[in-house]
């Protein structure tokens, strides 16, 4: 997985600084829940992971788009 944005962003579940991957949909072969829709993301689909840098453990499958939405409207940006 090749990092999709190299500037941190701020995991919008968490609140943490996370770094974001693109998943191909190739290397898709499971069934996730998008936590942006809360609609299934499945398998084939090409989507992102928000991987929190001090808690791999709590990463999150998200679709491209609810991501991105999320970052724009959801949760306001540390600075
Ligand atoms: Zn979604």
């Amino acid at each position: 997985m090749a990092p999709l944005n190299p500037e941190p962003i701020v995991d919008p579940l968490t609140g943490l600084e996370a770094t974001v991957t693109f998943v191909q949909p190739y290397q898709a072969r499971k069934p996730y829940q998008c936590p942006g829709c809360a609609t299934t993301i499945e398998p084939g689909i090409g989507h992102v992971v928000v991987v929190p840098t001090c808690a791999t453990d709590l990463r999150r499958h998200w679709h491209r788009r609810c991501l991105e939405w999320e970052l724009r409207h959801g949760v306001r940006r540390r600075r």
